[in-house]
């Protein structure tokens, strides 16, 4: 029997706080998009369901149908609110968004924990209740990240007993840092929840705080996260964010699956983005094409043969921006271009910005969230920089590798088990890593990279090649997560 019979009349919901092309902020987003359409393909039946936030584009908002709507009781309290349910197909994968003004009228998804603690509180148990309206009862319900790590509570206590109750839960750790922290009180008040949930084995954190993520790694059937690395790591003081004895604990439900990236958008062959589209043969030359593009576009000094080294990425402390500060001017005085891409916090955009104003025609900060130059930059730079202090997968390594562009990156998370350390002996491997969270070794990474391309030019294109050919696609991973699923269909 081939897989494709196996799975198919397996039926799974997603439930996440964001997806691309909805509303995106980071990897997340990309999963939500990409995995849901790789299940499909393998014969599983999929349903993905979101918040109905005001962003979202009106191009996706005008072909939403309504499928009903009821009064839902949430607090402690008893207060009601009111579930609207917007759906949408696009390419055979159904997207249920739950409407409610109240908590989704704002711009960006996220708006601060005190409103987004209430906000995850009611989409978890209204994206259970919409189940149940819409008579659509999942084998497996698929949750993501803190913001629905609700799901399995409610899924075995108040909906235990509901049709949605017969389905089992799977909750996927993209990224452990943000948990959902807030008083006990304010999470009894919003969850309406009952007393005994709130001891140390599942929310309490201490005689103050809740914790949302805690709960639901409580009592989800299955926990899985994005990368094996990861997965160990969490165990760990350094890496757990707080939640590792919780994790020990519940150790024989973990597992690490590695994310891919969908590539049908990344795909250079196709990328509507791209100045000169390039496949594996002609990778070399539209490369150099696409880097002129963008050395204009940028306003950087035109040289096809100069080393360039983008970033794409959050501007946070997690990315490893304190080790690119402190090396910066030693990387920009060996004279390679840097084109840098992101946002986020004003410390590191202020000083990338500062390094633009001494490095004139030389570096780039572009300091905002721009997918069409993030293509560009994909494809035009030589090599791209990922040295982060903890990476649960990293996609843009994977994204880079995909367009040819030779990944430097830290050996943290899943960035050590997608990048293979390149072999100055043998010429094997994949991009240039280091071990320790130290600036010199990631100075010391940037100006091997930097020495292959200039010296050993051969070597470098080799290392191309392979990159472009490694599977970073999602085949693997969907089959892995689909054998999840039917262990605990049973
Ligand atoms: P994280 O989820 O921690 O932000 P990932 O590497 O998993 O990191 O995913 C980042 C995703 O967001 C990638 O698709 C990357 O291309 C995209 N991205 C990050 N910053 C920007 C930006 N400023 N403009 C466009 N895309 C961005």
């Amino acid at each position: 029997m081939s897989d494709q019979q196996v799975y198919a009349g397996m039926k799974a919901a997603f439930i996440g706080s964001e997806c691309y092309p909805f509303v995106k902020t980071g990897g997340l987003g990309d999963v939500m998009y990409a995995l849901p359409r790789a299940l499909l393909r393998q014969g599983c039946d999929v349903r993905v369901i979101l918040p109905c936030y005001l962003c979202i584009p009106e191009k996706y908002r005008e072909r939403m149908t309504w499928k009903g709507s009821f009064m839902m009781n949430l607090t402690q309290d008893g207060r009601s609110f009111h579930v609207g349910i917007m759906e949408l197909d696009l390419d055979g994968v159904t997207y249920d968004f739950i409407d409610n003004r109240e908590f989704f009228d704002w711009g960006n998804p996220y708006t601060g924990l005190w409103e987004d603690i209430p906000k995850y509180c009611y989409f978890s148990k209204a994206a259970l209740a919409a189940l149940n309206y819409l008579d659509w009862i999942p084998d497996v319900i698929h949750c993501h990240d803190w913001q629905a790590a609700l799901v399995p509570v409610y899924l075995r206590t108040l909906f235990d007993v509901t049709p949605v109750g017969a389905a089992r839960s799977v909750l996927t750790i993209h990224n452990l840092r943000f948990q959902g922290i807030c008083g006990i009180d304010h999470l009894k008040y919003w969850t309406g929840l009952p007393d005994y949930l709130f001891d140390y084995s599942v929310f309490k954190v201490n005689d103050r705080e809740a914790n949302m993520f805690k709960g639901g790694l409580a009592y989800t059937d299955r926990i899985t996260t994005v990368s094996e690395t990861y997965a160990q790591e969490i165990q760990t003081d350094f890496y757990g964010e707080g939640l590792n004895s919780h994790l020990w604990y519940h150790r024989a439900k973990l597992t690490g699956i590695v994310n891919g990236i969908d590539t049908d958008i990344w795909n250079s062959r196709t990328d509507k983005l791209l100045p000169a589209p390039y496949g594996e043969a002609d990778a070399l030359a539209a490369k150099r094409a696409n880097k002129k593009a963008l050395q204009e576009r940028l306003g950087l000094a035109v040289d096809e043969g100069r080393f360039m080294v983008g970033l794409i990425s959050r501007l946070t402390d997690q990315k490893g921006l304190d080790l690119i500060d402190a090396v910066f001017k030693q990387i920009a005085d060996d004279g390679m271009q840097v084109v840098i891409l992101g946002t986020g916090d004003p410390r590191y955009e202020n000083a990338f910005r500062y390094y633009e104003s001494v490095y004139p025609g030389q570096v780039c900060a572009y300091i905002k969230y721009d997918e069409s130059l993030a293509h560009q930059i994909y494809a035009g730079a030589d090599a791209l920089l990922v040295p982060s202090l903890f990476e649960p997968c990293g996609l843009t390594q994977l994204i880079a590798m995909r367009y040819g562009t030779v990944p430097i990156v830290r050996e943290t998370g899943g960035l050590k088990d997608t990048v293979e350390p390149y072999n100055a002996y043998t010429g094997e491997g994949n991009g240039f890593t280091f071990d320790r969270y130290q600036a010199d070794l990631l100075l010391d990474a940037v100006r091997r990279a930097e020495r292959v391309y200039y010296d050993e030019r051969g070597r470098w294109d080799a290392i191309v090649a392979r990159d472009m050919e490694k599977d970073v696609s999602w085949a693997h991973s969907a089959d892995l997560y689909l054998k999840l699923y039917a262990e605990l269909k049973g």
